[in-house]
């Protein structure tokens, strides 16, 4: 890590319990007049699109609110026609990384219907027309970053593109954890084992730079401590909070740096084979881990001292074996799948998904060096 290149964000970030009461006040600060939201119904139900509704007054104009997972690029058309048609200058992504994920695409799509060009900025400092607010109720960590995913479907075949445009990186982020009270178990173990996924992939970057091995470090603390706790029961306040701050602290760590093999799987068992995507991190981390031993054991290690493992007298490998360990208890003590066979993966697609893999710029990022869809197959069979 002796030269790295580090790319930030203008972003506001306001966090704590009861902060999406503070949505109003803000919109007001930016100067935000005209806003869409993004929600899926569950947010309907459990009244947090109410209080939104109530905060903004007129100044929503627009709600897109049957979001599917993976977004959809019919969702994206539908979505955008209904924010162009609004005249919206900021659009609100409320729920999960898939709520997230649709306002950065309506966001752009928006940009580029009203200029008549790609809306892609070259370099940081350009700013979008429609600004994004996010507001999440899961650990997926999309706020933080420049990037979304879209399900394109063609000719029976579905297939998740990522799109990265500094523009759609939210300008305003809302960390409330009594938005995540009600977060069911299952998602709630499930999206925080995909933040302790950022962290991970993040410590073995080829692009790790000090800041982000610095704050993945701490989330690895936070996440690992909080995590059993919030599953236990859900209600506990105190670990909603510390676990929140573990996954803004996670998509901190995922926003600048590229991600490898883990991230560029689970997006295409999610985009291809329909997996859940936080479902798809815990059935793919610790094999991903294990693939990646031998190229950044001093890197796995490092996180075992976050995780409470003494490090006196073992070598990095035998660290770094412990916290792959430790990871596969935690999945397993959390109830969930492990393996691809439980979720509706077949064995006769491993193949195809494998060479789907290997032309993820996520896989070819990973640290040890992939350059045959056997390699990435054989992951997919230990994790089968
Ligand atoms: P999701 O957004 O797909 O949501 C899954 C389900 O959980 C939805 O039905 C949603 O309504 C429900 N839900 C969300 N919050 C809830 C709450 N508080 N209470 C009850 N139900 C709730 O799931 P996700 O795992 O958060 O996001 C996954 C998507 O985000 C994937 O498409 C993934 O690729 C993307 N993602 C993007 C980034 C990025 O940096 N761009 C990072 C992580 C994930």
């Amino acid at each position: 890590m002796d030269e790295f290149r580090y790319t930030s964000y203008a972003q506001e970030i306001i966090f704590g319990a009861g902060s999406l009461a503070r949505l109003g006040e803000a919109v007001e600060r930016f100067s935000w007049r005209r806003l869409m939201l993004c929600s899926t119904g569950s947010q309907r139900r459990n009244g947090h699109i109410g209080v939104i509704e109530n905060v903004l007054g007129e100044r929503l104009v627009a709600s897109y609110e049957s979001i599917a997972s993976h977004v959809p690029d019919v969702q994206v058309a539908e979505a955008s026609a209904l924010a162009y048609e609004g005249k919206i200058d900021a659009v609100i992504g409320l729920g999960g990384g898939s709520s997230i994920g649709m306002a950065k695409a309506v966001s752009l799509a928006v940009e580029e219907k009203r200029s008549g060009r790609p809306a892609r900025a070259a370099i940081p400092t350009e700013q979008p027309l429609v600004a994004v607010i996010a507001i999440p109720t899961t650990y997926a960590g999309s706020e933080m970053t420049p990037t979304y995913g879209i399900t394109h479907h063609e000719n029976g075949s579905t297939r998740k593109i990522t799109v990265t445009d500094a523009k759609v990186t939210p300008k305003l982020a809302i960390y409330d954890p009594i938005l995540t009270l009600d977060l069911p178990p299952e998602m709630t173990a499930s999206t925080g084992i995909n933040a302790l996924a950022h962290c991970i992939e993040a410590l073995y970057s080829i692009t790790r730079n000090p800041l982000s091995t610095a704050v993945a470090l701490r989330a690895v603390q936070a996440i690992y401590s909080a995590l059993p706790r919030c599953y236990a029961s859900g209600d506990d306040l105190e670990a909603r909070t510390e676990m929140l701050m573990g996954a803004f602290l996670a998509g901190t760590a995922l926003a600048h740096v590229a991600m490898a093999l883990h991230h560029g799987l689970c997006h295409v068992l999610g985009g291809t084979a329909g997996v859940p995507h936080g479902v798809a991190n815990s059935i793919i981390l610790p094999h991903a881990m294990r693939f990646n031993l031998g190229a950044a054991a001093s890197e796995l290690a490092q996180a075992a001292e976050a995780m409470g493992i003494a490090r006196a007298g073992k070598s990095d490998e035998s660290a770094a074996e412990e916290v792959i360990d430790k990871v596969y208890e935690l999945i397993s003590q959390m109830n969930l799948p492990q393996h691809l066979s439980e979720v509706g993966v077949r064995e006769a697609d491993l193949p195809g998904l494998a060479r789907i893999a290997l032309q993820s710029s996520a896989v070819r990022s990973n640290p040890r060096p992939i350059s045959d869809a056997a390699q990435i197959e054989g992951v997919l069979r230990a994790a089968w």
